[in-house]
């Protein structure tokens, strides 16, 4: 049976009617998979543009499928978002990365900062400091390790609650980033009223910021209004030395992407931890 299924996926490959059974053959193993670890984070560097030091890494969390193989989190985080399973997802995540980071301080390495993804069904539970509090504890961490990332989709349905969540978080000590700036529902008055560190440009904009003129305007505008209001720019999605250059140009202060460093497991990213900066 389970050689043709996998033969059904090849023949209909990309149809709405295979994604939508493996959609569901992923949720029906969702929770084993939770408890069997299938689960596993990548991280990827931000680094600096003033020196090229690594300041901080983003997790990012791939299914280690046992017949699929790797999964990315484009196909299933939706999926557990709609189906109540964020909340043991997220849970699991928090925990892994503390754990990594104390496993890296006994191994020895310089730390950085880990920027966890947080949906905006984390925001609009009042579990999630307690399980940052708790994993932070468990592991001897002091905040200041942890990063969240959020995206403005976070805040349409509660704008209060997620904002209340997100200023307990800074208060004890993380610090928040805006992902995905610029796409969707950028508004002014959530920088204002939110506990905000950073911006994150989305990676749209970095792709053509070379050639298409308003892409640049748009970096070069977020570039200012970040100066203006005390809060630094993190452009994302960079692939070759002339978007770096630019965006160096522009005056954003750290990048992430391809070009310096794809997301790779924790093993494979402790020598870069232990050098601590890009050449
Ligand atoms: P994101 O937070 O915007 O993460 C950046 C995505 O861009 C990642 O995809 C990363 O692998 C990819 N990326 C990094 N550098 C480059 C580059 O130079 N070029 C290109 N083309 N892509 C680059 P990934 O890992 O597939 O994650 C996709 C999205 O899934 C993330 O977007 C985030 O929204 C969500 N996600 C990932 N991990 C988690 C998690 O642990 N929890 C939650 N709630 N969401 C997560
Ligand atoms: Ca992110
Ligand atoms: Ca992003
Ligand atoms: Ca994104």
């Amino acid at each position: 049976a389970k050689s043709a299924g996998s033969g059904l996926y090849r023949f209909y490959d990309a149809s709405l009617n295979a994604i939508a059974v493996r959609g569901l053959e992923l949720l029906g193993r969702f929770r084993q998979a939770l408890k069997e670890n299938e689960f596993c984070l990548h991280y990827q560097p931000k680094v600096a543009l003033q020196d090229y030091r690594v300041v901080g890494v983003e997790a990012l969390i791939r299914w280690q499928h046992p017949e699929h193989g790797l999964i990315y989190p484009g196909e299933f985080i939706g999926l557990a978002e709609t189906h109540d399973l964020v909340q043991p997802l997220g849970h699991w995540i928090i925990e892994a990365v503390c754990r990594q980071l104390a496993q890296w301080r006994d191994d020895g390495l310089p730390l950085v900062p880990v920027a966890i993804n947080v949906s905006a069904k984390q925001l609009n539970d009042q579990r999630l400091i307690a399980t940052v509090r708790e994993s932070l504890q468990r592991h001897q961490l002091s905040a200041q390790w942890l990063e969240i990332e959020v995206t403005e989709s976070c805040f349409i349905t509660d704008l209060e609650q997620a904002r209340q969540t997100l200023e307990k978080l800074r208060d004890e000590g993380l610090r928040i980033y805006l992902d995905d700036y610029g796409t969707g529902y950028s508004s002014l008055s959530h920088i204002k009223a939110l506990p905000v560190y950073a911006l994150k440009i989305d990676r749209s904009f970095v792709r053509d910021i070379r050639n298409d003129n308003s892409d640049g305007m748009i970096v070069a505008s977020t570039v200012t209004l970040a100066r203006n209001l005390g809060l630094k720019v993190v452009a994302e999605g960079v692939e070759t030395r002339e978007q770096l250059m630019h965006l160096k140009l522009m005056g954003c202060d750290e990048v992430q992407g391809f070009y310096l460093q794809r997301p790779v497991a924790a093993a494979q990213l402790a020598p870069l931890l232990q050098k601590g900066w890009f050449d």
